[in-house]
Parts: structure tokens; sequence; C-alpha cells
């Protein structure tokens, strides 16, 4: 059977309202498309989590800054399509920016709140307004009973849950490990921008989280240092940030910090910015 895409918001409301009256649960994944394997992992954790699975693809402009790679996105609708119709999926949303802001900007957006400026959102401003904004669209249009994200971007993870707990939206949150190369390299719709060349310094970033796991018997800051040390002066790649959050603030430790953390880096490489992230113990 050949996938039904739809890409309008009434369409998709219809065909969500018809599985539903069917009596099934509806799970969300929504992506930007230029698919990897890390997209598809999210798709059979779906399958298992609901009896339908609703995949959007919508490259978002509002979580775009001016300089940031909106146009060049890559965008492969046609080979996206067949890779969720082999995955199972049973419908694939895929509006254009008029369907989803007929009006151009919203007026009205979700506010990220103040860790929505750190790291990732230090770096690129806005970018987490943006992403919730479209998520909450996404939401109030499938309403899904679990909607998933992937560990890989774990910001936008912690931002989610902060968003559905605080705005009560009646939905599961399911997140799905990161699934990476058999290198170590997350997989990344950005990965396809990098040179070959690249592609071995950007292994840069799997081996900083790698020292910081083996290193964490020593505490924060010299498991920090560990890591870094794979990541500076290395030729091409410029580090952005190296640091560990308590999973449950997003807030750095300090030194004195024991118990669970989340090693998060940033960095660009020929520039293409990779960010990467490992949960670790501090013993
Ligand atoms: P994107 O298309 O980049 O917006 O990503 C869509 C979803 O796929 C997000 O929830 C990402 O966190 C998730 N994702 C992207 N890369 C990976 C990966 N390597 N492993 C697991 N999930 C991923």
């Amino acid at each position: 059977m050949t996938l039904p895409t739809v890409t309008t918001i009434a369409e998709t409301r219809s065909a969500v309202a018809a599985v539903r009256g069917a009596g099934r649960s509806v799970a969300l994944v929504p992506t930007m498309g230029a698919l990897h394997d890390g997209h598809l992992a999210l798709v059979a954790r779906a399958r298992e989590a609901a009896d339908a699975v609703v995949t959007s693809v919508f490259v978002n402009p509002l979580q775009f800054g001016p300089a940031e790679d909106f146009d060049r996105y890559p965008r492969t609708l046609e080979a996206d399509t067949a890779a969720l119709e082999r995955a199972g999926v049973d419908l694939l949303f895929a509006p254009s920016v008029a369907d989803m802001y007929p009006e151009g900007r919203t007026r009205i957006t979700v506010a990220a709140g103040p860790v929505g400026d750190l790291l990732e959102g230090r770096v690129r401003p806005g970018h987490f307004d943006g992403m919730l904004t479209v998520v909450a669209k996404l939401l109030h249009i499938v309403g899904p009973d679990v909607v998933l994200f992937g560990q890989k971007d774990a910001q936008q993870v912690f931002l989610v849950r902060r968003m559905v707990a605080d705005l009560n939206v009646p939905v599961r949150v399911e997140v799905v490990p990161t699934v990476r190369e058999p290198d170590g390299l997350a997989r990344s719709s950005r990965n396809r921008y990098l040179s070959a060349e690249d592609r071995r310094r950007a292994l840069a970033l799997p081996s900083a989280l790698a020292a910081a796991a083996a290193a964490t018997d020593a505490g924060p800051e010299r498991m920090l240092a560990a890591a870094r040390a794979e990541l500076e002066g290395r030729e091409g790649v410029e580090p952005d940030y190296l640091v560990a959050v308590d999973p449950a603030t997003f807030r750095p430790v300090d030194d004195r910090y024991r118990g669970p953390a989340l090693v998060l880096v940033a960095a660009r490489v020929g520039g293409t910015r990779l960010i990467d992230n490992e949960l670790v113990s501090l013993g």
C-alpha cells in the first residue's frame, strides 16, 4: 500500500479522526525530513507505542536564525516518503510553510523560558521558541496519544517535556536513544554537509563523550577536562560548548555534584554545527 500523504491541516485532522473512529491510538513522530536511521528508530518505537503512526516532515522556518541553513537544509521528500512507507508509517503530514503559517509568522508563540537561552539557545537565539511553537501546533493538529523525540537533541527533549507539563498538554512524551554510525558519530541530517575529511574530524565529538564517560570517578571538572582534551587543538574542529548539566534542571553542575549528569557537546566542523550528548553517572 502506498503511504497516504496529506499536506493540509484539515486533511490531517480528518485522517486522524478516521483512525480514532476505528478505536486506534495514534503516535506522532515530528521531523524535518532528510530522514536517516535515527528518525526511523523513532518510527519503529512509535509503532510499538501506538496502533497508528503519523510522521510529519516540515522544515520549520521559525526555528532557524537569519544566518542559519533554512534555505539549504536538505529536502528529500521523495526518498523520505519511500523510507517511511517501508518503515510502516500510516500517514505522512508534509505541509508547506503556507499551510502551517497562512498569515506569516504566528504572533502568538511558545516561550521556552530560561533554559531556552542556554547552550543551543545561546548560539541560536529564538530557536527553542520556534521549535516549541511548531511542536505545539503539530500536537494540536494531530492530537496524538504519544509523541516521540530523539535523545540526540537533549535540550529539545527537556523543553518539550517542560512545555507538556507546564501547559498540561494531553500527550505522553517518549524519548529514543541516539542512533549512531558504526564509528560512533551520531546520525544527523546535517552530516551530509561534511566533506570526507570533516567526517573524520567530526569523530572528536563522540571521542570527547567517551573520554567523559571513562572519567566520571574523577568528578565533574576533571571529567570535563578529559573530554576537552579530545576536542581542543583538533584541526578543523571549533568547539562551541562542552558542559555537564543536571538532567533535572539543565543547569551546569558544580564540582561537588554527584549523580546523573548529561554531558553536552557542540562544535563546528568545517562550517557545520554538530551536537551530541551522553548521560553519565558521576560517582
Ligand atoms: P530533525 O529532523 O533533526 O528535527 O529530528 C527529528 C527527530 O529525530 C528529533 O526528535 C530528533 O531528536 C530525532 N533524531 C535526530 N537524529 C537522531 C539520532 N541520531 N538518533 C535518534 N533520534 C534522532
